[in-house]
């Protein structure tokens, strides 16, 4: 095996640079130094994990520009949207190192008047966190910055596509003052070979994965044999429902920026796009004259909207679900074809019907497939028709249709008239396939602390 591996640039194939490939001696050394550094900083007290996290914070801003470089040359995000990860990645550490101080305990009365019962939070242990590639910057910050500020020891590997982010930012945790062994990132192309060590280690104590529900699935499974605690926030499907009184302007700006965010390479993304018969010509004309507005190409240059796919593998995908729903009759109002290297043309596509791939799996790209749709029972049974439950959208002016479709809709997050619902403060997550467990806000540290009820009987 190789003692490092390449990270390649998607916009230009080039290696970016070369990282260690840790395999089974590398996997099990950081096991052990997270489990013998747990005790230690499990019992720091509250407000010093909050400091340390607190420099992070500050240190992860400062280095803005270099860490969204870093992301935009690993894996082609368009580096305004990088700028905007450093961001977003930063306020979650932000947000944890001020929710460190406030992991309360509670008292319950008991039926005996001497006895006293406490129910009191503590550290679930070390943990083992996968990451995808696509937010190489806020996936790890999602899981690393609870899990810390709870009092956890984290092994973090990332995506092979995107680990240099990941590396930058364990540097910035120890210029901050954070202990080595404490949050660790692991660097691999063999990652089934190297969970394994964490799988089999029963003192690892949780597994917390962002990724595909393939993978998610897989892993879950291999994490039940030592009983791991374990979230998941994996694949989505997001349908985006236009009804006839929605703003129309509204509507179009918020599904670019929902479906073209990265590429259209997020969980999130609008992937199916229902849209009520009275709305649908002047909804999909104004969204086709919007697209063909967007710039691609060089993710480095400030004005690109849309850079490469991340790898052959997404861009094959991508290609392959425009084929199939053109070849079974749907129109490409712009785009539709694949250019040089890893880019495909931003792409409207209509009359698009079930049957057609595009409907059925995430597709992971700039493509934005419009069904129409006459009633609202419709294309909420339409929404809810798919394994994956992690965000929908829906866009109306009336009141009672916007409770009563997000009620209806099986989906962990639902926008009404907002495209870009994801924020710090709140829960993030699916239900069915998409996932367990929630990340951000108050929700999110929960997931890194167990309950430790403990009964005193007074003399
Ligand atoms: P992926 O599942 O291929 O990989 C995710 C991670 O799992 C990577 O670090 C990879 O190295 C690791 N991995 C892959 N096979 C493994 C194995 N056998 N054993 C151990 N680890 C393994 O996903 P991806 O392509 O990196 O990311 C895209 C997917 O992630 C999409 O489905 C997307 O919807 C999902 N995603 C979900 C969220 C969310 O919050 N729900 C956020 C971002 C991305």
């Amino acid at each position: 095996m190789s003692a490092t591996f390449d990270v390649q640039n998607p916009a230009t194939g080039r290696c970016v640079q070369s990282v260690p490939n840790a395999g089974l001696a590398e996997a099990r050394a950081a096991a052990k130094s997270a489990i013998e550094a747990f005790p230690a900083w499990r019992d720091r007290s509250a407000y010093e994990r909050s400091a340390i996290l607190r420099r992070w914070f500050n240190l992860m801003i400062q280095d803005e520009d270099r860490l969204a470089r870093l992301m935009t040359e690993e894996m082609g995000k368009p580096i305004t949207e990088s700028r905007g990860e450093v961001k977003y990645a930063a306020a979650f550490v932000e947000w944890y190192a001020e929710e460190a101080k406030r992991v309360y305990g509670e008292t319950v009365p008991s039926q005996f008047t001497h006895k006293r019962l406490l129910v009191r939070p503590q550290a679930v242990g070390p943990v083992y966190a996968v990451t995808p590639w696509n937010f190489p910057a806020a996936m790890v910050t999602r899981k690393a910055a609870p899990a810390l500020a709870a009092g956890c020891t984290v092994v973090l590997k990332p995506a092979e596509q995107s680990p240099l982010t990941a590396i930058r930012l364990e540097e910035l945790w120890r210029e901050a003052g954070g202990p080595a062994d404490v949050f660790q990132v692991i660097t691999t192309v063999e990652p089934a070979l190297v969970s394994s060590v964490f799988f089999d280690e029963p003192a690892i104590r949780k597994l917390t994965f962002t990724g595909s529900t393939e993978v998610g699935v897989l892993l879950a499974a291999q994490a039940a044999k030592t009983v791991k605690r374990v979230s998941l926030e994996l694949g989505g499907h997001a349908p985006f429902l236009v009804f006839d009184d929605a703003d129309l302007d509204l509507a179009v700006r918020e599904v670019v920026a929902s479906k073209f965010r990265n590429t259209g390479q997020t969980c999130v993304c609008a992937n199916r796009i229902y849209v009520q018969s009275g709305i649908h010509d002047a909804f999909a004309a104004r969204l086709a004259e919007v697209v063909r507005g967007l710039r691609m190409g060089d993710p480095l240059d400030a004005a690109t909207n849309v850079g490469p796919l991340v790898d052959q593998q997404g861009h094959d995908k991508v290609s392959a679900h425009v084929r199939d729903a053109l070849a079974r009759g749907a129109t490409a109002l712009v785009g539709g074809t694949s250019r040089e290297g890893l880019y495909f043309e931003p792409t409207v596509l209509t009359g698009v019907a079930p049957g057609m791939r595009i409907l059925e799996e995430e597709t992971f790209g700039p493509v934005a497939p419009i069904v129409r749709f006459e009633r609202d029972a419709e294309a909420v049974a339409a929404a809810n028709g798919t394994p994956f439950g992690l965000a929908a959208y829906l866009w109306t002016r009336d009141l009672s249709r916007a409770f009563r479709v997000s009620e209806a809709l099986d989906f962990g997050i639902v926008g009404v008239n907002d495209g870009v619902p994801s924020t710090p403060q709140a829960p993030f997550g699916g239900v069915k396939a998409s996932g367990l467990g929630r990340e951000g806000g108050k929700w999110g540290i929960e997931e890194y602390l167990d309950l430790k009820y403990v009964s005193i009987a007074l003399a």
